[in-house]
């Protein structure tokens, strides 16, 4: 039930990031029951490819802790996480990864390994577990205006 909670704030982030012209994409890093980081995908607005929601959160995440280290800390994101996010995630030792929709669920979200599963990835990460579709529909629903991803990451 918690991770519906906590869902619920990553969506109220891709409302916000949509209502702002950005990609209808929220996460949030939780630590000790507080929200440590949230924010949403920076792409198109930096022209910076590694600036996804998860990215730019982890990075936030560590800038508020003065750490490298998120060990304990819980990531939610409204859509599966990259290679590069999770990669990412095992950089700074995350803990857990949740997601709601999976990359299926989106047609026109392209990632970059066309067979990639993110909670098959992260089983090559000792210290990170992930899992997918907490409040699916809800976060599929988000991503339904997209008509042109590569705009929009
Ligand atoms: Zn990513």
């Amino acid at each position: 039930m918690i991770d519906q909670l906590r869902m619920r704030l990553a969506i109220a982030e891709a409302k916000k990031a949509e209502a702002n012209g950005w990609v209808p994409l929220g996460v949030i890093i939780v630590k000790d029951n507080e929200v440590i980081a949230s924010g949403t995908s920076h792409v198109s607005e930096l022209l910076d490819s590694t600036a996804h929601g998860e990215s730019w959160c982890m990075k936030k995440a560590c800038q508020k802790l003065q750490s490298i280290d998120l060990s304990g800390c819980t990531l939610y994101s409204t859509l599966e996480s990259c290679s590069m996010c999770l990669g990412c995630a095992g950089w700074t030792s995350l803990s857990r990864v949740v997601f709601g929709a999976y990359k299926e669920d989106i047609p026109e979200c392209p990632y970059e390994i066309p067979d990639y599963h993110a909670e098959e990835h992260a089983k090559r990460f000792p210290h990170l577990t992930v899992q997918g579709g907490i409040l699916r529909e809800e976060c599929k629903a988000l991503m339904k205006n997209i008509k042109n991803w590569t705009l929009h990451q």
